[in-house]
């Protein structure tokens, strides 16, 4: 009989996975308020009217803000806060910096996309589709001094102000979760779509052909993802 019951016991043991004991409830009150602060600070920070140095340092000061509001909020000191966390359930979080990645990769802020000067060839479409009669149609001599040939890439500032909604809650998430010490992370990388990993991108400007920056990744070569319990 008891090699039977042994048996069914192991059987059962195969059919059902052990099953993680359900939290503390008052555990699970703080892993809730927690999480619901650092959704709110995060959409804060990524409002319309916040600037990228702003939003760099309250994405900075967002584990202090979110243990200290989690408190007042339940009725608890910020210890006692930090101390429900560390029971948390793990819930993987992943955060794709997608287009800002470069940012933290330190990927080249502003500037030219080549530092090369060339004379620009003229280009043969701007004949054709020139204007309304042949004589306003006629181009200007090419310039005899080399020019810089390089276009401006987007500065930190530019690529906030003209981000979406979603990219400024990932950079600001990613961010907060790089400096935050209450969390597990670890940081996984892909290749940049636009350049294919490269960094470059090959292209002809002004008649010539020219290796660029990527102005997607700015050299980094590498998008940025954040995966955080
Ligand atoms: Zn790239």
């Amino acid at each position: 009989m008891k090699i039977v019951a042994a048996l069914a016991l192991l059987l059962a043991s195969f059919q059902d996975p052990p099953k993680e004991p359900p939290l503390d409830p008052a555990v699970q009150k703080v892993c809730d308020m927690i999480r619901s602060r650092c959704t709110a600070l995060v959409s804060q920070a990524t409002g319309s009217k916040v600037k990228f140095e702003e939003a760099v340092a309250l994405a900075g000061k967002l584990e202090e803000t979110i243990v200290e509001e989690s408190a007042k909020k339940l009725g608890l000191t910020p210890d006692e806060v930090k101390d429900a966390w560390k029971k948390r359930d793990r819930k993987p979080r992943k955060v794709a910096y997608g287009d800002g990645s470069w940012i933290p990769s330190g990927g080249q802020d502003g500037g030219l996309d080549s530092q090369v000067k060339g004379t620009p060839v003229p280009d043969s479409t701007d004949l054709v589709g020139g204007g309304p009669s042949i004589l306003t149609r006629r181009k200007p001599p090419p310039p005899s001094e080399p020019v810089p040939m390089g276009k401006p890439l987007k500065t930190r500032e530019e690529w906030w102000a003209t981000a979406t909604t979603g990219e400024r809650a990932a950079f600001v998430e990613g961010e907060f979760v790089r400096k935050a010490s209450f969390v597990e992370k670890k940081e996984e990388s892909k290749k940049c779509p636009t350049c294919n990993g490269k960094g470059t991108l090959n292209v002809k400007r002004g008649g010539l052909g020219l290796t660029i920056l990527c102005n997607r990744c700015h050299g980094t070569k590498e998008d940025l993802i954040v995966v955080y319990e």
